[in-house]
């Protein structure tokens, strides 16, 4: 691949070469054709399919559920996760429900932010098309005081795992953008009405992963603190899985 990417690197530089030194075009026009092509070359995307079976709802995750898992789960797509060991297995546990991006190549790291969590792709890995992606996964260890309730260690072990969760179907989100939607998603997340309805979808996407309990603890334990960040109530979330027959929850 790297051989595929560094003759590619060459075509173009020695085609715009040739055309700067042919075409007489001033210097700004050269440079805007040249952001224009970056976005227009990073607009191609093909992403590899994994399989689709997703795991059926479980009502709580247990410390034991993880350990009897952990390596039948390491076995099947512990490959390319690299992750903080307080948050391997309840990362692992969140996974299984996102047979799509098994496969992906993910860092799962703690970070001094004001953010709870988040998750996006490395950005040196969407500067050519051609490039593996890599997604991280942050957790932030220091948060300030009036929220320090939503950070990942103050939460119970299915709210941890609803949270990631949901930052994995951001990740998914992602995974099926090209480069240039992706950099144009984040630019339209500074706008409150694009970002609600984003984390509504996502918080809808990790529901229909059969991740509906875990985001519920979640949800529960934060939901006051963070009710203006666009995410579903616990009183949304419980209707979707009420929707969803693999609940089995009275309508
Ligand atoms: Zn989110």
């Amino acid at each position: 691949m790297k051989n595929t990417v560094d003759l590619f690197l060459f075509g173009l530089i020695l085609v715009l070469c040739l055309g700067m030194y042919f075409i007489p075009v001033s210097l700004v026009q050269y440079i805007l054709a040249g952001i224009l092509g970056f976005f227009l070359i990073n607009a191609i995307h093909f992403p590899r399919e994994g399989k689709q079976e997703i795991p059926k709802p479980v009502q709580e995750y247990t410390l034991e559920d993880l350990a009897k898992n952990k390596s039948q789960w390491e076995q099947q797509f512990g490959k390319h996760k690299i992750c903080d060991a307080s948050v391997t297995d309840q990362f692992f546990a969140a996974l299984h429900h996102y047979p799509e991006i098994h496969h992906g190549r993910f860092f799962v790291k703690r970070v001094k932010t004001d953010y709870a969590h988040s998750s996006r792709p490395i950005w040196y890995t969407l500067l050519l098309p051609f490039l593996t992606r890599k997604y991280l996964i942050a957790i932030s260890n220091q948060l300030p005081p009036e929220r320090e309730p939503t950070k990942f260690d103050n939460l119970s072990l299915n709210a941890q795992i609803g949270v990631l969760g949901h930052e994995l179907s951001h990740s998914l989100d992602y995974f099926y953008k090209s480069n240039t939607e992706i950099m144009l998603t984040g630019i339209a997340y500074s706008f409150a009405s694009f970002k609600k309805r984003l984390e509504v979808e996502t918080d809808q996407s990790t529901v229909d992963h059969h991740l509906g309990f875990q985001l519920l603890s979640w949800s529960k334990e934060v939901n006051a603190i963070i009710k203006d960040g666009g995410y579903l109530s616990p009183e949304k979330i419980e209707a979707l899985m009420r929707k969803n027959p693999a609940y089995l929850l009275k309508p």
